[in-house]
């Protein structure tokens, strides 16, 4: 649940970003290492997976819609993009915390 507001996995009080997807080194409130947290590639994988069935239906609206296709598709285009980057934030911040909670924090990125 601390995902979804993006603040640190273990005290849910320091932010859990310094920038867009950037996780801060250690949390401001707590001092918990976050940036040794590795949260490589799960979030990416993660975030088509959640997002592939709004992906089809985005997908099947714009195959149906009665628009030109030069008003849909870029609509479309830029849906998607919106979609996945809002989503990937919290997607990855939910990562970060189900590691956190299984205490896979270690010295070395795997
Ligand atoms: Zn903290």
């Amino acid at each position: 649940m601390r995902a979804l507001r993006m603040r640190c996995p273990s005290c849910g009080e320091g932010r859990l970003y310094r920038s867009y997807l950037k996780p801060v080194d250690a949390c401001s409130a707590c001092g918990a290492p976050l940036g040794r947290v590795p949260s490589e590639d799960g979030p990416a994988w993660l975030t088509v997976l959640i997002l592939g069935p709004f992906l089809v239906a985005v997908t099947l609206l714009v195959s149906r819609a009665p628009l030109p296709s030069w008003i849909t598709l870029p609509g479309a285009a830029l849906a998607v993009t919106g979609a996945v980057m809002l989503a990937l934030p919290v997607v990855k911040a939910g990562w970060i915390g189900i590691l956190w909670a299984m205490g896979k924090v270690g010295e070395s990125q795997e």
